[in-house]
């Protein structure tokens, strides 16, 4: 596939993909069968509004691949969650899966739609409406949902409500729950944590440590927020950090615990006293060594990517470096921890929290915590050495093994 600097998200991931197939020495009609989604679900999602007035909007459930496990990705709610991105994630998704090795292959749902002026009541209906509509596809064994953009626990919550009043009991079907409801412990912050987790083998293993380390985090949610507290725990000096509402800057390290109370408070960190405000465009170009995206996709762009300062790119968020913009990366010798590896984490406790739900039994944080390490800590070792033996970035590398294993499981049912 010709690379090009107007690729969709989906053409974008299939570009590595290809790559990867190439590589590991795939047919064409191989890789067809594994590039191309198996369901792709369109669905009406009505609203009422608490004024009265009924809105519609449209939803998706993409599922990609279940060669070695159940449909497995988040549901997000953004204005750009058409079906091309939400392809591209469920893509992700599947590649994800296996670099992390549980066994769950890749979907992603979304819908169309800005919920940032929504009330709690509309949030709700919202989530039910979409649940009943794609209701039937979705199940413990069959497709499992979690959090992504703008959804959380309480959205989850909502969804296995929904859910079990139409098929009966069912908590495995969502992972990402409230603990009151089945959730796992550290499901939250595991997806910010693995970030960091990942972050110290690359330094670990290329000799270096988190001491007088900077980072700047680009997104304050659900993972960016987790990557911060982490980092800080593990004597990382956070320096900059963005939102949708703004960015502060701070040469000495921001007192996360801080900010994260500010953010609390105020819904940004816009504002944060114990900190310099700075132009929230600046923050993916600032002077640090480690950069981690951990908000929207293809900010790492052909506009920017000439003046990205850090040496190491742990990618949170989900295809944040379009296609053109890594290769410039991978020219200048910028360390790119892809987002299959580097945001791992999330998906890899879902899975715990799946299998706490099937076996009706509660593990410790401990035990979640350990047990990510060790999963993580595997996957890196992995993709490293696939870099080390092909010559290529860890981007190229990581597609490599996760295409290579879900080709071993479509081989073995005879799927191809
Ligand atoms: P979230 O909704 O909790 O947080 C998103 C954050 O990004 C918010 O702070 C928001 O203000 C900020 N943001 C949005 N648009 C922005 C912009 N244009 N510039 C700067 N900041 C902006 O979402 P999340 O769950 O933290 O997900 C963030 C990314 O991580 C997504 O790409 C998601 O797919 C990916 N991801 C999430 C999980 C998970 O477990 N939640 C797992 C893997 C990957």
């Amino acid at each position: 596939m010709e690379l090009r600097s107007d690729m969709s998200p989906f053409e974008g991931v299939n570009y590595f993909f290809e790559r990867a197939a190439e590589l590991n020495g795939l047919s064409d009609s191989d890789r067809r069968v594994l590039a191309t989604p198996t369901r792709e679900m369109r669905v009406e999602v009505p609203l009422r509004r608490d004024d009265g007035s009924l809105d519609v909007y449209v939803g998706y459930r993409v599922q990609h691949d279940n060669a070695r496990g159940p449909y497995k990705g988040g549901i997000r709610y953004h204005h750009s969650a058409d079906l091309d991105e939400v392809r591209a994630l469920a893509s992700l998704m599947t590649w994800k899966t296996a670099v992390a090795g549980v066994p769950f292959g890749g979907a992603k749902g979304g819908i169309e739609v800005d919920t940032t002026d929504f009330s709690p009541r509309e949030l709700q209906a919202l989530t039910r409406s979409y649940t009943r509509a794609i209701g039937d596809i979705i199940g413990p064994t069959t497709d499992i949902p979690a959090p992504d953009m703008a959804t959380d626990a309480q959205v989850m919550a909502w969804l296995l409500d929904e859910y079990e009043q139409l098929h009966g009991l069912g908590p495995a079907v969502v992972t990402g729950k409230p603990i009151a409801l089945g959730g796992s412990p550290g499901r939250e912050a595991a997806t910010g944590t693995g970030c960091i987790i990942v972050l110290d083998e690359v330094l670990r293993t290329g000799g270096g440590s988190s001491e007088n380390t900077t980072i700047a985090i680009q997104g304050f949610g659900n993972v960016g927020r987790w990557a911060a507290i982490e980092a800080v725990e593990r004597g990382y000096s956070v320096v900059a950090v963005s939102d949708i509402g703004g960015a502060v800057h701070l040469d000495g390290g921001l007192d996360v615990a801080a900010l994260t109370a500010h953010v609390d408070e105020t819904g940004s960190v816009a504002g944060f006293a114990g900190a310099d405000a700075m132009d929230a465009d600046q923050l993916l170009t600032t002077d640090v060594d480690v950069l981690v995206p951990a908000a929207i996709g293809g900010v790492i762009n052909d506009s920017n990517v000439g003046d990205i300062a850090a040496s190491i790119i742990v990618e949170g968020a989900n295809n944040p470096t379009t296609p053109t913009a890594d290769e410039a990366l991978a020219d200048r010798g910028v360390t790119v921890v892809p987002d299959i590896l580097a945001n791992a984490g999330g998906v890899t406790v879902s899975y715990f929290e799946w299998v706490q739900n099937i076996q009706r039994f509660r593990w410790s944080e401990k035990r979640v915590l350990d047990e990510l390490t060790e999963v993580l800590t595997s996957a890196y070792t992995d993709v490293r050495a696939a870099a080390d033996q092909h010559g290529c970035s860890l981007r190229l590398a990581a597609f490599s093994v996760g295409v290579e294993r879900v080709t071993e499981a479509s081989r073995l049912r005879g799927t191809i």
